[in-house]
């Protein structure tokens, strides 16, 4: 990035042809490709100086510079389409000083166009900037009729199809009385827990994996199979009603709020506020909680209320007056790799480590990431002692992005993987191009050891007292060497208490909680046997199915794929297990050591929840989400995503937002964790 270093000032007419090449060949990468080789600040940065460069040369300025449109051309698989309106780009500022300057032309603006009382100050609305996919809707007589993505902002591409399987856009709008013509902007995302869960598969199945939730989500829109794209749970926030006027509707608020009453699913918007000091303190306020969002920002919106007076102010080729976006910093942390080891699955995938110097990064302390496998690590060519840059993809993920070479000093140490298992010695099975290196032993115990935390845990056959250094102590004294002998420990109860640290009153807990788990049912069962793609999920989708594991060893591949929401990897995943021998000698013997494996034999009517409907919201104070679901699943509740009328319980955390606003509109009851614990009892 030498033209980076060059000031705009001391540009020639080559320095300047040569950033437009640049940021050409970026905007490619980042609107065609989704595939962008550089950060979006860096690539900020390119383009602010390219504004700075014509400033001052404005007789350089070519008719194809990346100033003069909007980014992005059209990809030629999909129908193009000509939007109904034109879907400008923000104004971007990077600070509170450049953003108080922005507010002050804005109010300078108003106060020219006389409409406005000298007395009356405008007011905002302050939105988060979802770092998604923009998005056109076009409702007609209520019905969903076109969607497209933004493309060059005139002409985009026509993704109806694949809109119609994204969770939040109606196909029909929620009215009796539905207008003749509704034209909706909003942004399609990936949530960061569905992110990471898709590139956990993609990694799993050694497929590339996708750089940041923004990449997924625009590749997951512009596939050509609409069922692929429903596949990749997209989700949907409304930002923007463009006909807004056609609805006789006076400020942005209201009509938001319109969005909200048609069963759209909107961005939450804080109350419009009209001084400087508020609307830097609500970017603040944005910025702060980013990381507690489901969804990455990466910046805030701040846009004029009323809706009159933003016609009045008009646009310029392609930003509008009335609004203003202001970019986050992106957050990387610099740090050094004390160690790189060698990690093993429960599936016997062998990955390497680094152990970093901890390091605050994103409102977390990282101390180990993942180098996911020998090709990406020589690709990379990450270092014992080398200082590297990481950050967290998607908001959650931490990876390592670059490192600093400049720093590398001469003893840092190339790592190599190792040809034999550390924990069995057994030989290690390398794939041809390097992304997959496995033990293949089944007695492994260092398998042995993730898969009896699997099975003790919380999600699955949660058995407390069976973590991570019992079971490996257990594994050691030779009293485990599968998942069923756990049930088999009560029959050694003299050997447990005298176990170092051990003592009957841990080995007593022990067994009760083991005892205690034969009756968590066959979801849990099934979940906690770790089979590769059967999550908790997918393990509760498919017991609600076949009732019973022995249902489930009856039927084939096709049965599972048939079943609502579980994929073709996983159905195919789960019958090569259950053809295994072993895996069908184990399951005899934990049935025959009393393990529940039938769901049937647990009445419906006597479960606490049957039938209600839950929506969760916000960080609860012992539970995830995951867990939260998964009780409240075991009771016979249910549990989606938005809340609606049919919704009988919100249960509501810490810093929850729009659906604890919504559930106070629809009079939904709202309760904690504990009043959530109290139902379950
Ligand atoms: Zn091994």
């Amino acid at each position: 990035m030498q033209l980076l270093s060059l000031s705009a000032s001391d540009y020639s007419p080559t320095d300047y042809a040569a950033l437009v090449e640049l940021i050409r060949y970026h905007n490619r990468l980042y609107y065609d490709l989704d595939s962008p080789e550089i950060p979006d600040e860096v690539y900020d940065k390119l383009l602010r100086r390219l504004i700075d460069v014509e400033t001052l040369h404005p007789a350089w300025r070519r008719d194809d510079s990346p100033t003069m449109r909007i980014g992005g051309t059209v990809a030629m698989e999909l129908e193009s389409v000509r939007h109904p309106v034109p879907l400008l780009s923000l104004t971007d500022v990077f600070s509170q000083e450049e953003l108080a300057a922005a507010l002050e032309r804005i109010r300078g603006l108003v106060r020219e166009s006389g409409n406005t009382p000298p007395d009356e100050e405008p007011d905002f609305c302050v939105e988060e900037k979802i770092d998604g996919l923009s998005v056109l809707l076009t409702y007609e007589n209520g019905r969903f009729v076109m969607g497209a993505t933004r493309g060059d902002g005139e002409i985009g591409e026509n993704v109806t199809a694949n809109l119609r399987t994204v969770a939040g856009i109606p196909a029909r709008l929620e009215t009796a009385d539905p207008p003749e013509r509704v034209i909706v902007r909003g942004e399609v995302y990936m949530a960061k827990a569905d992110f990471a869960a898709l590139n956990a598969d993609r990694e799993a199945e050694g497929q590339s994996l996708f750089a940041n939730p923004r990449n997924a989500a625009a590749g997951s829109l512009r596939l050509l199979d609409a069922s692929v794209t429903a596949r990749r749970k997209l989700s949907f926030l409304a930002f923007q009603l463009e006909n807004a006027a056609d609805f006789g509707i006076a400020t942005h608020a209201e009509a938001l709020a319109e969005l909200r009453e048609w069963g759209l699913t909107v961005l939450p918007v804080s109350s419009p506020v009209a001084s400087t000091a508020e609307v830097l303190a609500a970017t603040e306020a944005i910025e702060e909680h980013r990381h507690d969002l489901p969804y990455q920002i990466d910046g805030a919106v701040v846009k004029l209320n009323n809706l009159a007076r933003r016609v009045e102010l008009g646009r310029t080729a392609k930003t509008p007056r009335w609004a203003v976006a202001v970019k986050f910093p992106a957050e990387e942390a610099e740090t050094v790799v004390n160690d790189i080891i060698v990690q093993i699955g429960r599936t016997g995938r062998v990955a390497p480590l680094a152990i970093l110097e901890p390091v605050r990064l994103a409102g977390s302390v990282i101390s180990r990431v993942t180098l996911h496998n020998a090709a990406w690590l020589a690709e990379k060519d990450v270092r014992i002692g080398d200082y590297v840059y990481i950050y967290k993809a998607g908001d959650v993920i931490p990876a390592v992005d670059r490192v600093v070479l400049s720093k590398r000093s001469e003893t840092s140490r190339p790592f190599v993987m190792p040809e034999n298992c550390p924990s069995c010695a057994a030989t290690l099975v390398v794939s041809e191009d390097g992304r997959d290196t496995r033990c293949v032993n089944p007695a492994c115990p260092a398998q042995l050891l993730r898969h009896i935390t699997h099975f003790a845990g919380r999600t699955a056959m949660d058995i407390a007292g069976l973590g991570e250094a019992n079971a490996a102590q257990l594994i050691e004294a030779g009293l485990l060497r599968n998942v069923a002998d756990i049930y088999t420990l009560a029959e050694h109860e003299a050997d447990l208490a005298g176990l170092p640290q051990w003592g009957e009153l841990s080995s007593r807990n022990l067994l009760n909680a083991i005892e205690a788990s034969k009756q968590r049912g066959p979801a849990a069962l099934l979940t906690g046997l770790g089979i590769e793609h059967v999550g908790s999920v997918a393990a509760r989708r498919l017991i609600n199915h076949f009732g019973s594991l022995t249902a489930l060893q009856s039927a084939s591949e096709a049965d599972f794929a048939a079943v609502r929401d579980i994929g073709a990897i996983t159905a195919r995943s789960l019958s090569t297990w259950l053809e295994r021998p072993e895996s069908r000698e184990l399951l005899r013997r934990l049935e025959e050591l009393g393990v529940e494996t039938r769901a049937d034999s647990i009445m419906a009517e006597q479960r606490a929840l049957q039938g209600q409907k839950f929506v969760l919201t916000g960080t609860l104070p012992n539970w995830t989400r995951e867990e939260a679901s998964a009780a409240i699943e075991a009771a016979g509740g249910e549990v989606t995503s938005a809340v609606s009328r049919q919704t009988d319980y919100l249960v509501a955390g810490e810093k929850a937002g729009g659906k604890l606003r919504r559930a106070q509109e629809l009079n939904v009851k709202i309760i904690s964790e504990a009043e959530l614990r109290e139902l379950l009892a």
